[in-house]
């Protein structure tokens, strides 16, 4: 459980018109990590329902959603597992492309960061597309991992990023 509430964390998120390209509005949730109260909080939204013992991991994908799956997996007492942009990580990797507005990206995990049938969450800071996170998932499956949840502070609705994640429950906490 939390005390604090969606509507009080959406308060907090700072929209930053024409960033990193016109026509994109930027959310900026740095006033969320600076309140200590609005921080703890988003991680309790995220966690809420998984009791400690009850996740093995908790996957963060490069850069903002390791800030909110790093606080998680020690609040779930889990591991944390990055998913990183390819050529960060230094062991053997796995990669999987997905589809940008313009082009593609690639992500990737290392090879032995998920045991088959490990139960794990992943958690990032927005839903967009959905492209990122899809990725991602299918990396943590390829490993043999469980998804018991995907989970977002900020769900970008109009933009259907849930299609891309359909064989998974998703949890958001803000939604626009
Ligand atoms: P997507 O793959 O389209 O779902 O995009 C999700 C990723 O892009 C997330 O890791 C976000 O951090 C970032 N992102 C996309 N759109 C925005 C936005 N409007 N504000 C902040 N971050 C965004």
């Amino acid at each position: 459980m939390s005390n604090v509430t969606a509507a009080e964390i959406a308060a907090a998120i700072r929209n930053v018109p024409d960033f990193p390209k016109p026509g994109i509005q930027f959310k900026d949730i740095t006033p969320v990590l600076a309140d200590p109260r609005l921080f703890a909080g988003s991680i309790d939204l995220l966690c809420d329902g998984f009791k400690p013992g009850a996740v093995d991991a908790v996957v963060g994908i490069d850069a903002r959603g390791f800030i909110f799956a790093a606080a998680a997996a020690a609040k779930l007492h889990a591991g944390f597992v990055p998913v990183r942009k390819k050529g960060k990580l230094p062991f053997q990797t796995i990669e999987q492309d997905y589809a940008l507005e313009y082009g593609s990206a690639t992500v990737a995990m290392h090879v032995d960061a998920l045991k088959p049938g490990a139960r794990v969450l992943l958690i990032d800071d927005l839903l967009a597309t959905g492209g990122t996170a899809g990725a991602a998932a299918a990396l943590m499956k390829k490993l043999g991992a469980n998804i018991l949840e995907i989970g977002f502070l900020i769900e970008l609705k109009f933009l259907n990023g849930r299609e891309k994640l359909k064989d998974c429950p998703v949890r958001s906490i803000v939604v626009y």
